[in-house]
């Protein structure tokens, strides 16, 4: 079937088309560009001064919709992909935490089916392994009763049983975690630096092995300390100096406010940094207690007065129950987007850029998505200038929409 959107302004991310038009062949984009003689035929749908962009992909969901990928049932993948679908994201990696490793391989085995079965909605792109190899200073959230030093006959089962995995999140100053990085990078897997306590010596030596992306950046992870008159940097300033490494945002206004946003960009620029929610169950859901790797976690609006800005109603995060820290989004996509802009003070087009090419090619997906080109997937985001989402599109298949 041929779709056509007209009369939307389009984003490519690279520029902007006035009264421009997308039309979608099957699974594919067949043009992009403005109303001429040559825009070929299709059904068509007036998206009446809505923007149209790439499908949001987002690297790091743990949950949605009340669900959790920890359950290891394509039920729950289903719902968290529809969940976050009706924020636009298009394409998603579906996050384990730290748990015994049987729970793991229970959580990746249905990742393997549900990339083999397709899900109705968000295109499942594989999983991202976050833990157990991670360094109990910098848990955070994850269960620190089963994080493990990386061993090779446990990581070559999980790897060798589940092609899905497309990402893994590891502390690179753990003993064996660079044969690991090896290992990953011989594989096509990205290594990630997360949860992680190194020096900045530490992390050169993880570029070495095949480390190039950093897990959430300001959270769990180390930064500067003293030795004797002497400063070490952690992994922060490490991630904030080296081009090599790209990083994600948590951009939900609680886990970093505009400020700090502010510096990572300075520091890196919009094409190394990437937003991600790392949502947890709640996303899509309001307050209250939920549970994520058999933590207990809170959700709430509450913010202290000293923080920088106040955020709109609506606007939850999830934290450990004694609220030392945070637990996970329970944002969208979308919402990312409208806090780089109205939050940091982006053009719409660097945020929308943050949140469809760049994680593509942190993720080696930079020919088939994350841009509106004729060949590329059509996956693609239709949203107005209050940021509400009105349509997703998933390779040609309209998976959400609201009134126009
Ligand atoms: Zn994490």
């Amino acid at each position: 079937m041929t779709l056509k959107l007209t009369d939307g302004t389009v984003i490519t991310p690279f520029r902007t088309i006035e009264q421009g038009v997308v039309v979608i062949e099957g699974h594919q984009i067949a043009y992009v560009g403005t109303k001429n003689s040559n825009v070929p035929k299709g059904q068509k749908i007036e998206i009446n001064g809505c923007y149209v962009s790439p499908g949001f992909i987002d690297i790091h969901v743990h949950g949605g919709g009340g669900h959790d990928v920890m359950e290891g049932t394509l039920d729950a993948l289903d719902t968290i992909a529809q969940t976050h679908a009706k924020g636009g994201t298009t394409a998603w990696l579906a996050t384990t935490v730290t748990a015994p490793i049987d729970e793991i391989a229970h959580a990746l085995h249905a990742i393997n089916q549900g990339m083999i079965a397709g899900l109705e909605s968000a295109k499942l792109l594989g999983a991202h392994v976050e833990g157990p190899y991670l360094h109990p200073d910098q848990a955070g959230a994850q269960n620190p009763v089963h994080l493990r030093l990386p061993d090779p006959r446990e990581y070559f089962l999980l790897l060798d049983r589940f092609p899905c995995t497309r990402r893994v999140s590891v502390a690179p100053e753990l003993p064996g975690a660079l044969e690991l990085g090896n290992e990953l990078r011989k594989r096509g897997i990205l290594a990630s630096i997360g949860h992680s306590n190194a020096s900045y010596a530490e992390v050169l030596k993880a570029i070495e092995a095949g480390f190039s992306h950093v897990t959430h950046i300001y959270s769990g992870m180390s930064s500067v300390h003293r030795v004797s008159a002497y400063r070490i940097p952690g992994v922060l300033e490490a991630t904030l100096v080296l081009d090599e490494l790209t990083t994600e945002m948590i951009a939900d206004g609680h886990h970093l406010p505009p400020s700090l946003m502010r510096l990572v960009l300075k520091a890196k620029g919009t094409n190394q940094v990437c937003v991600v929610t790392d949502a947890i169950a709640a996303a899509g859901l309001g307050p209250g207690q939920y549970q994520i790797g058999g933590l207990d976690v809170i959700v709430e609006d509450v913010v202290p007065d000293e923080y920088e800005v106040k955020l709109g109603p609506g606007s939850y995060v999830a934290k450990l129950v004694d609220r030392s820290a945070f637990a996970g989004s329970a944002a969208t996509m979308i919402m990312l987007v409208r806090n780089l802009v109205n939050l940091v003070g982006l053009p719409l087009l660097e945020a929308v850029k943050m949140a469809t090419w760049v994680p593509a090619r942190i993720l080696g997906l930079s020919t088939e998505r994350g841009l509106l080109a004729p060949g590329f997937k059509a996956d693609l985001t239709v949203f107005d200038e209050n940021f509400n989402v009105k349509m997703t599109i998933v390779e040609g298949k309209i998976v959400y929409r609201s009134e126009l």
